[in-house]
């Protein structure tokens, strides 16, 4: 007695909290859990019903498709029920299935047709005399809502049919939003403080189930037939496979991935194939769905309570699932990017625990809502890190917090800023360790200091034996500690050595770009170095004298005042001063250098060097190297692969240079400095 009790209270739980996530899902279009905690919970009720069905009650969740109809949009009569389907999770499920069926009928192999199972939702769709007449929701299944006017604004559903057409038919079918439609109707959405759908089937309902028809116009919305509902007149196919043509003659959206398979083999080929590429689709889908194809076949298997027993919805892994977020943690990226990220109660999403996931940075924290201890809604796709859907607001109990940027580097305590206009905070200090391998890397390479023979892998290396902190370092590096580095012999040793003896001559706008400021390139670093002829009269600039310079805007300026004013900087610049490393610019003005007053820009790949070093190269000469097209430019220089910078070039008259043409000017032009 007791036993029963129990379970007839767990049974009561089962149906409480799933009646509750229906209504949340297919009334107000807005979940809180993802469908495979719910399909969890619909099992675990289907289990105990099995083993109690005494206790099946007609309107338990296992017995009902969807939800009630709302009657504001008028309530439609299904002639012919639409259900929904059984679910397969394994192969062995499938097996167990096809193992059914075969019990069910001895003696008949069958044959079946697969289709993606389309993430969105059924409509139902009439026409009579040829015409559109009524299109509507499932709803419970035996009634739905009337959309006829909404559905009118799809394009892809036919508002008339050929005259061959049975005078009185019924179409079924997925109205569904397109992966880039979904975005972009969540970023809009986002935009105006909106809350965000969750999943594509919540993001379609919410636009088919719309009151005023003129909203659902908006939504970029498609459709799949995938089936004939019933029909009256007319002599139609006795198979699947073979309707699926007819109503493509009919004018019906048909999807391209319809296949026909001849036994549950090839239907698991099919399955476990689009598992792979479903990514690939522009729409989402969450599983295949598999019927058997003889018409006559599935008028003898008939229906199991909702479900037909001639088909089953074989779904995908789960992708989303929720939990709680238990902090957000701070991850410095390599250029100084402060990375925020979630750190969850882990969680097991279709078969994978997660318990990290991406957020953008602050602004998207705020835009999606999102406080630390909320309770989330995650998703996962493919390799891709998961993401936070949204928070669950009704979730909520009061001591969640807001989320800020830290003020200083959790990884040195340095100044962190965020730059106008950028959605990424940085920290300022290029020795914070996080970033200070990078910064060493971008110092030595091509265009900066350009120290041959000190790469990546060197630098490394260096970094990891604890012989460099920073790039001032570099200058105090012993013959004996490189060659006690792996794969370094007494040669490569002398050729690192000897040139970084030679970098420390590089003209100051070399150095000023390989510091690593933030937001100042090699370009800037050649306007700078017109105004400020060493470091320490940069150092020393205020706001306005940098502002006052034409090129230079509030977020270089920004970079440059922050990047001085940490000492761990400072302590670098010493270094390299004391190394021997020129803090001045060259005795010869820049108006008298060789390409003084030519502008040049590059398009394409360079076979000779890098880019950058190029443009280092025509810099060091007065010349200008921009990034964009103008009338001001003199040479676009153009490499293999150009882009549509040569059509600008072109339509400008601007003189157009092979590489080895502009090889020969540098050439001359460093020729006449000698
Ligand atoms: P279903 O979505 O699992 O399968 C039936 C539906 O599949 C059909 O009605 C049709 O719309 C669709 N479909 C797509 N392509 C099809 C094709 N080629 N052929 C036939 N049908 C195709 O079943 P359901 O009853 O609509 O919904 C149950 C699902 O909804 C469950 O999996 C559950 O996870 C989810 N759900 C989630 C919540 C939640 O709170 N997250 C609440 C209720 C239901």
């Amino acid at each position: 007695m007791a036993e029963i009790d129990s379970v007839q209270g767990r049974i009561a739980q089962l149906r409480d909290q799933l009646n509750y996530h229906s209504r949340r899902y297919y009334t107000l279009d807005s979940p809180e859990i993802s469908d495979s905690e719910y399909d969890v919970l619909m099992q675990e009720l289907k289990k105990l019903e099995e083993a109690h069905p005494e206790l099946i009650t007609a309107d338990s969740p296992t017995q009902r498709v969807g939800a009630e109809p709302i009657a504001a949009f008028g309530i439609v009569d299904h002639p012919r029920q639409l259900l929904s389907l059984a679910n397969a999770f394994s192969d062995e499920d499938l097996d167990a299935w096809h193992k059914r069926i075969s019990n069910l009928m001895p003696g008949h192999d069958f044959d079946f047709v697969c289709e993606l199972k389309i993430d969105g939702l059924a409509v139902a769709l009439t026409y009579e005399n040829h015409l559109f007449t009524m299109g509507a929701t499932r709803g419970n299944g035996l009634q739905g809502e009337n959309i006829t006017q909404n559905l009118k604004t799809i394009r892809s559903i036919p508002l008339s049919v050929p005259r061959n057409a049975p005078a009185r038919f019924e179409v079924r079918g997925e109205a569904y939003l397109p992966k880039d439609g979904l975005k972009k109707l969540n970023d809009d959405r986002a935009a105006e403080g909106l809350p965000l759908f969750a999943n594509p089937r919540n993001a379609a309902a919410g636009s088919v189930r719309q009151l005023d028809p003129r909203i659902t116009a908006r939504r970029p919305l498609d459709t799949f037939i995938y089936q004939l509902g019933w029909a009256e007149g007319g002599n139609l196919p006795s198979t699947h496979w073979e309707i699926m043509q007819y109503l493509k003659s009919l004018g019906f959206k048909i999807n391209p991935h319809v296949t026909y398979c001849r036994n549950i083999d090839e239907v698991k080929e099919y399955f476990h194939g689009w598992t792979d590429k479903r990514e690939q689709l522009p729409y989402d889908i969450d599983g295949v769905v598999i019927k058997v194809n003889s018409i006559s076949f599935q008028e003898e298997l008939g229906a199991v309570g909702h479900d037909p027993r001639w088909a089953i919805a074989y779904k995908f892994p789960a992708v989303q699932g929720t939990t709680q977020l238990l902090d957000i943690g701070i991850n410095v990226g390599r250029t100084g990017s402060l990375n925020p990220f979630a750190i969850l109660e882990p969680v097991n999403i279709g078969g994978v625990t997660i318990s990290r996931a991406t957020l953008h940075n602050e602004d998207d924290i705020h835009r999606k809502d999102i406080r630390v201890g909320d309770w989330v809604l995650i998703q996962r796709a493919g390799e891709v890190i998961p993401e936070i859907v949204e928070p669950i607001v009704n979730r909520r109990i009061g001591n969640e917090k807001v989320f800020y940027m830290p003020k200083t580097c959790p990884e040195c305590g340095a100044e962190v800023i965020r730059i106008e206009g950028e959605a990424m905070h940085h920290c300022t200090n290029t020795a914070c360790p996080a970033q200070a391998q990078e910064s060493i890397i971008h110092f030595a390479s091509k265009g900066a200091m350009d120290i041959d023979g000190l790469g990546e892998k060197l630098c490394q290396a260096l970094f990891e034996q604890g012989l460099i902190r920073d790039s001032g370092d570099l200058y105090y590096l012993k013959r004996e500690q490189l060659l006690n580095l792996e794969r370094m012999g007494e040669k490569s040793v002398s050729r690192v050595l000897n040139s970084i003896e030679v970098s420390k001559q590089r003209p100051l706008a070399q150095l000023i770009f390989a510091l690593g400021i933030p937001n100042v390139g090699g370009e800037t670093a050649s306007v700078l170095v017109q105004h400020f002829n060493s470091i320490d009269t940069l150092s020393k600039a205020g706001r306005e004298g940098l502002m006052s310079i034409p090129s230079i805007g509030p977020k270089v300026s920004d970079g440059i005042l922050a990047f001085f004013r940490q000492p761990q900087n400072i302590a670098i610049i010493d270094k390299l001063r004391k190394a021997g490393v020129r803090m001045e610019s060259a005795e010869i003005p820049r108006n008298d250098l060789p390409l003084s007053g030519q502008e040049f820009v590059i398009t394409g790949k360079m076979e000779s060097a890098g880019r950058q070093e190029l443009e280092a190269r025509i810099r060091s000469l007065g010349g200008k190297a921009s990034s964009d097209v103008t009338r001001k430019t003199n040479y676009l220089v153009v490499g293999t692969d150009p882009g549509s910078k040569l059509a600008r070039a072109q339509s400008l008259g601007t003189s157009i240079l092979s590489e080895n043409e502009f090889l020969a000017i540098l050439k001359n032009a460093e020729a006449a400095l000698k």
